[in-house]
């Protein structure tokens, strides 16, 4: 028998209300009065309505995060930021529950696994971010030029680039809402946050954390709304000084054009299309379960998945034959049923794109191991699916489909799985299956991407930089590298004579 989360009391009132904006500390409808629906993609019914943000809506964020820097924020210490941040980590481990099934009830995701790693997740984010403000030290400098050394005191200080404008993707919302808001806060920024528009009921929860915590008015708002309405009026913002974005490297580039009015820093956290590579000589036992989980952890939608699996000649069949296996095992059902672990993918236009490829891969040769089509006829599910004996050039093994769908192709040589791998134009990450570490670090080294895991895969962790080579994006989040982007550094220099 299925069993089903309950909705939690909290939870099921903030469905119950309209989603609205969170602007200079206040819960405010749009300037229109227009309002959404979010959706349930298990079903397709009404969720809740959420506030549509427009470039009025957005004017007045920004207004209220530049407010906001010169404010209480401005004037804390380093000490009583983390202490902030530490309490907001706090807040949402006692709210795991209520962030679990609202997440689960609009993105898809299984509930067990938005419990058991994406609000955990989140919580270890804030709590090492919290660690940062204290640590972000500038430097003292030996002048040489003009008047000779001993002359001149020149120090750095690192100081925050100022108003962010945050613009996320669905398919993970609250933790790219802590990968954006976490080091930004540590770094003395202000924020106007924008959610997907398919998943914004874990930012509005997110919004009374913030209060809660003692986060000033205006050091983040958020905005509801889509693409056109709310992220291209923030980024085109002249009071905007740094885009923060991901999402598709199709908008990433759109957002890299309409961020040259003020000249805005942007990071980018782009698509992917990740080579996960298993050799010969690999644990099977690890490679082939290791393997499925990199491209069936929620249900493909995710930026790292391992979408494009080599396998050496030799052990093609036995991988093949067991990633089957796996694939017709996985549960596909409700986000809220507890033993789901795929649930349906994000919004119909999804569904509509995933069975696009699914017909593509057929129609270009591609052998269908397993699954290839919708499941049932309610809400947005499709089959976990394997398509074997796929080369470059099928639309399947060049673009990114983010949803359950794994190509498998063979490979004899090193040197021609290395060119395979690479040939991509993304490189945000890789996977190694070897048990020949000398192997492996060799590869690791010629994989042009931005994260590899040598007989592991997705090991993420708010220490370890990420971040995307080639079109899979700019500049790095996590750990210490970060901070590049999420401040400014200033020099000042002042004689120093002896008398
Ligand atoms: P998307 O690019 O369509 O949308 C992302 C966000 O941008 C949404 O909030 C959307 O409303 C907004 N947006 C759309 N048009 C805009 C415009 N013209 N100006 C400003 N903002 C605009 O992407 P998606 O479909 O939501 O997410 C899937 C994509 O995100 C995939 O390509 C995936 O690989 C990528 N992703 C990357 C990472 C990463 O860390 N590298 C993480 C998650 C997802």
């Amino acid at each position: 028998m299925t069993v089903s989360i309950d909705i939690p009391a909290d939870a099921a009132r903030l469905l119950a209300a309209p989603v609205n904006h969170l602007i200079d500390g206040a819960d405010v409808a749009s300037a229109s009065g227009a309002t959404f629906p979010t959706l349930d993609p298990s079903n397709g019914e009404v969720l809740a309505q959420v506030s549509t943000g427009t470039a009025e809506d957005v004017d007045l964020a920004v207004a209220a995060a530049r407010r906001a820097l010169r404010g209480p924020w401005k004037d804390m210490t380093p000490g009583e930021r983390g202490k902030i941040l530490w309490k907001i980590a706090d807040l949402i481990e006692e709210r795991t529950d209520e962030f679990a099934v609202l997440e689960s009830l609009d993105t898809g995701k299984s509930v067990t696994i938005a419990r058991a790693v994406d609000v955990p997740l989140v919580v270890e984010w804030f709590r090492y971010f919290a660690g940062w403000p204290s640590k972000l030290e500038g430097a003292t400098i030996p002048v040489t030029a003009p008047a000779g050394p001993g002359k001149y005191h020149a120090y750095t200080r690192r100081e925050p680039v100022g108003v962010v404008g945050a613009i996320i993707a669905w398919n993970f919302p609250l933790l790219l809402v802590s990968w954006k808001l976490a080091p930004a806060l540590a770094a003395g920024n202000t924020v106007v946050l924008k959610p997907a528009e398919q998943t914004p009921l874990t930012a509005s929860l997110f919004g009374q954390v913030l209060r809660d915590a003692g986060v000033p008015d205006g050091v983040v708002n958020i905005v509801h709304g889509d693409g056109p309405g709310v992220g291209a009026p923030l980024v085109a913002h002249p009071d905007v000084d740094k885009i923060s974005f991901t999402g598709s490297t199709e908008v990433g580039k759109e957002i890299v054009r309409a961020a040259a009015g003020n000249l805005k820093k942007v990071t980018l956290e782009l698509g992917g299309k990740s080579p996960n590579i298993i050799f010969a000589d690999a644990d099977l036992a690890e490679a082939i379960p290791g393997a499925a989980n990199a491209i069936f952890f929620n249900q493909g939608e995710a930026c790292t998945a391992g979408s494009r699996l080599f396998v050496h000649t030799d052990v093609y069949d036995e991988v093949v034959a067991g990633l089957a296996e796996i694939a017709r095992g996985l549960k596909v059902g409700r986000g809220m049923d507890v033993d789901t672990v795929i649930g349906p993918v994000v919004s119909d236009q999804q569904l509509e794109r995933v069975l696009g490829y699914l017909q593509s891969g057929a129609d270009e040769g591609a052998r269908v191991v397993t699954g290839g089509g919708r499941h049932g006829d309610v809400g947005y599910f499709v089959e976990p699916t394997i398509l074997a004996d796929t080369r470059p050039g099928m639309r399947v093994v060049d673009e990114e489909i983010f949803g359950p769908v794994l190509t498998v192709q063979r490979f004899e040589s090193t040197e021609e799985v290395i060119e395979a791998a690479n040939a991509t134009a993304y490189g945000l990450a890789g996977g190694i299956w070897t048990k020949d570490l000398a192997r492996a670090h060799a590869v690791a080294a010629e994989l042009r991407a931005g994260s590899v895991w040598i007989n592991s895969y997705n090991v993420l962790d708010p220490a370890l930089p990420f971040g995307g080579y080639k079109q899979s994006g700019w500049g790095r989040e996590h750990g210490v590298a970060v901070f590049d982007s999420y401040t400014e550094t200033k020099t000042v220099v002042v004689p120093i004579p002896l008398h």
